[in-house]
């Protein structure tokens, strides 16, 4: 049957979670560092906390959704007094180190505590394409995964609180690589081209989602060492690389989200890897250099 849960952070995210709740029909108790943010809410039916430790003190799951971890150690450091047996759902964007120290501190003053990545904007919450990650203690997962399936899927990731955020940023990197590259692609066709609404529809999603389709291979040679012959050498790609560098230049489009690519490329071929194809950078990223 639908809980009591507390969202500490009424921005856009906790907004949206503690909405997500009130619609799942469980009993919310919300707190903001700026009260009015909790009007709306308030008129769907959740009760104002007018303190963080009044909030905590209302559910045994309290759901903190902050800007950043410092802003969680503020509003959470002076009620901590009310944290003994209950739990503690972090999903403040973070670093795995901030995650396991929150949980080291959540665990000095009794709270049992979860990390999470959310997967999903404010206005994507509860819907279908929605998924949030977690990591920490599984007992307060699998007490509370009703609520946290209003959200969207709900994925238990490990009792290493530094899980989810690890997971999270890795995801979030693959994401900016994309924008960034559709950034970089759209002021490219520039001003005499096609229209970025044009190039993007007929254009670049078509070209990204098959290029999408080569990524499992490349995991796979990564995971197993196998290096079959390249169909796309590194030595190539670093030659047509230049180009696309040139173009931007001569275009008047700066290079600085793509140029280290190059550089990688670059690399690869003098340390002898020009044959190779893309999963022979993997290691570049990783080894130590010298
Ligand atoms: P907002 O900027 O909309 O809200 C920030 C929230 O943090 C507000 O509730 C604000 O309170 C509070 N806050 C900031 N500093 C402090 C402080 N020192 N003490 C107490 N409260 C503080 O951000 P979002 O809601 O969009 O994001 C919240 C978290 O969710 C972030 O970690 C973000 O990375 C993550 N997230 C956001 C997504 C998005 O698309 N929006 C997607 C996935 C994750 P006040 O109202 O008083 O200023």
């Amino acid at each position: 049957s639908p809980a009591a849960v507390a969202v500490l952070g009424l921005g856009a995210m906790g907004s949206a979670l503690a909405g997500a709740l009130l619609d799942a029909g469980h009993r919310v108790t919300v707190w903001n560092r700026t009260p009015a943010r909790a009007e709306p809410l308030a008129a769907r039916g959740a009760a104002v906390a007018p303190t963080a430790e009044q909030a905590l003190a209302a559910a045994p799951l309290a759901i903190v959704c902050l800007l950043d971890y410092a802003s969680v150690r503020e509003a959470l450091d002076p009620a901590a007094g009310a944290l003994a047996g209950r739990v503690l759902a972090n999903l403040t964007n973070g670093t795995p180190e901030q995650a396991r120290a929150m949980a080291d501190w959540a665990a000095r003053h009794g709270a049992a505590y979860l990390d999470g990545g959310i997967m999903a904007t404010p206005s994507m919450i509860g819907g279908h394409a929605s998924s949030v990650l977690y990591s920490g203690a599984p007992e307060a997962f699998e007490a509370h995964r009703a609520a946290f399936e209003t959200f969207g899927e709900a994925v238990f990731l490990g009792p290493d609180p530094g899980a989810a955020p690890l997971n999270d940023l890795a995801l979030l990197t693959g994401m900016y690589g994309m924008l960034g590259g559709f950034l970089h692609a759209t002021a490219l066709v520039g001003a005499d081209g096609p229209s970025a609404s044009e190039f993007t529809a007929e254009r670049l999603i078509p070209w990204l989602s098959g290029m999408m389709q080569d990524l499992p291979e490349i995991a796979r040679q990564i995971d197993t060492g196998d290096t079959p012959p390249a169909e796309s050498n590194l030595a190539m790609q670093a030659a047509g690389y230049v180009n696309l560098i040139r173009a931007s230049q001569a275009q008047g489009v700066r290079t600085d989200l793509i140029a280290p690519m190059g550089e990688l490329l670059r690399e690869a071929v003098a340390r002898g890897r020009g044959d190779g194809d893309l999963a022979a950078l993997h290691d570049l990223l990783t080894a130590p250099t010298g």
